[in-house]
C-alpha cells in the first residue's frame, strides 16, 4: 500500500482530482490517496498558500500528486520543489494518435534542472533598474546531467542526449552547464551533443522526431516543454514529474486554466499520464514490478481511450472529464 498525497489545486484542478479517483481506484496500484490543502483556496482559508500541516502531509507521504494551483503557484510548487529538492523537472512528450500533434512518431524526454538559474527570485529593484541574478552551479548541473543519461539508457533505443543552452552568449554559466554536461555524459554510454537553445526552439518544430533526452537549465526548460508537448498533441495531454533522490512530485505541465475552470470539459489526460509516471517511480524506487506495471497499464488505458476516438474537446471530442475519466476506468 502506497500513502499519496494529493494536492486538489485551484482552476481545474479539483475536476482533475475527482477524474483521477475514478481511474484510480479501478486501477489496483495498492494506493490510499489523502488530499491536502494548498493553493489561492488554502490561502483564502488558511492565511498560507502551503500551510505547515499540508507541507507535513505531503512530506509524509510516499509520493504526492499534484493538480494545478492558481495564482499562488510560486508559494506551492517553487517552495515544495525547494524545501523537498526536487531537482530533477522531467517532462516526457509522445504523440498521441488522434490529438492532433505534428507528427506521429514524436518521443522525447526534457529534463529541466528545478532548482536554480533566473527562478530563485534572486531580482534587485535598482530604482529605474532591475537586475535578476541567473545561478548556475557546477554541483546542480553535474546532477541534472546524471538523470538525463541515466534516462536516456533506461529508455534505450537512440539514447541521445541533447544539452540545450546558450553558451555563446552567457558564457560563463551556460558555459559551466554545458561542460558540466559532457563531463558527466562521457561516464556513460549515450551519444552527447549540444544544441543553442534557439536552434532547439526551432528544430522541435521543424524535426521533434530527431530528439530523444533534451537536459536543459530551468527557465530554457520551462518554455521548452510547453512547446514539445504542443507539437506532440497538446497541453492537455502533458504529465510532468519533479524529483529528487528519495521523493517526487507528479503534476500536469499545464496551469489551472480558469478560462474553462467549472464547465466539466477539461482533459484529465495530463493528471491521469502523470499519476501513471507516479507508479513506474514508486515501482522502480522500491522494486515493486506490479506497481510499475500498473504505471504503463494506466498510461496504455488513457493512450487507448484517445486513439479509439473518445475525447474532451480541446482535442476534437465531445467528452466531460468524467466521460473521460470513465472510459479510461472501463478500459482498465
Ligand atoms: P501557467 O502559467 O500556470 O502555466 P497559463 O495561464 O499559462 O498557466 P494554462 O493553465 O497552462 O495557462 O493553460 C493554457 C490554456 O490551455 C488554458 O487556458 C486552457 O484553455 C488550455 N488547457 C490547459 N490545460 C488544459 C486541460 N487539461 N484540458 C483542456 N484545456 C487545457
Amino acid at each position: 500500500m502506497y500513502h499519496i498525497s494529493m494536492v486538489r489545486g485551484d482552476g481545474i484542478g479539483p475536476e482533475l482530482a475527482d477524474a483521477a479517483r475514478i481511474a484510480l481506484d479501478r486501477l489496483g496500484a495498492g494506493l490510499e490517496i489523502t488530499d491536502v490543502d494548498a493553493g489561492d483556496g488554502a490561502l483564502k482559508r488558511t492565511g498560507s498558500a502551503l500551510p505547515a500541516g499540508s507541507l507535513e502531509a505531503i512530506r509524509s507521504s510516499d509520493a504526492c500528486l499534484k493538480a494545478p494551483v492558481g495564482e499562488s503557484a510560486a508559494d506551492v510548487i517553487v517552495e515544495l520543489r525547494r524545501r523537498l529538492d526536487l531537482y530533477a523537472n522531467i517532462r516526457p512528450a509522445r504523440s498521441q494518435p488522434g490529438a492532433g500533434g505534428l507528427r506521429d512518431d514524436i518521443d522525447l524526454v526534457i529534463v529541466r534542472e528545478n532548482t536554480e538559474d533566473l527562478y530563485t527570485g534572486a531580482e534587485i529593484d535598482l530604482g529605474g533598474a532591475a537586475v535578476a541574478l541567473r545561478i548556475v552551479t557546477e554541483a546542480a548541473s553535474e546532477r541534472i546531467a546524471r538523470r538525463a543519461c541515466e534516462i536516456a539508457a533506461e529508455r534505450g533505443g537512440r539514447r541521445r542526449v541533447t544539452c540545450v543552452h546558450k553558451s555563446n552568449v552567457m558564457r560563463i554559466s551556460d558555459g559551466m552547464f554545458a561542460s558540466a554536461c559532457a563531463r558527466v555524459a562521457a561516464g556513460y554510454d549515450v551519444e552527447f551533443e549540444e544544441m543553442y537553445v534557439d536552434a532547439c526552439a526551432m528544430n522541435l518544430v521543424r524535426r521533434p522526431e530527431y530528439f530523444d533526452v533534451i537536459v536543459t537549465t530551468n527557465m530554457f526548460g520551462d518554455i521548452l516543454s510547453d512547446e514539445s508537448s504542443q507539437v506532440a498533441g497538446g497541453l492537455g495531454m502533458a504529465p510532468a514529474a519533479n524529483e529528487g533522490d528519495s521523493f517526487a512530485i507528479f503534476e500536469p505541465v499545464h496551469g489551472a486554466a480558469f478560462d474553462i475552470a467549472g464547465t466539466g470539459s477539461a482533459n484529465p489526460s495530463s493528471f491521469l499520464l502523470s499519476a501513471a509516471m507516479m507508479c513506474r517511480w514508486l515501482g522502480r524506487r522500491g522494486g515493486d514490478a506490479a506497481c510499475s506495471a500498473a504505471g504503463d497499464r494506466l498510461e496504455r488505458a488513457v493512450r487507448g481511450t484517445v486513439a479509439s476516438g473518445k475525447r474532451t474537446r480541446d482535442i476534437g471530442g465531445d467528452l466531460s472529464t468524467e466521460g473521460f475519466a470513465r472510459a479510461v476506468a472501463d478500459a482498465l
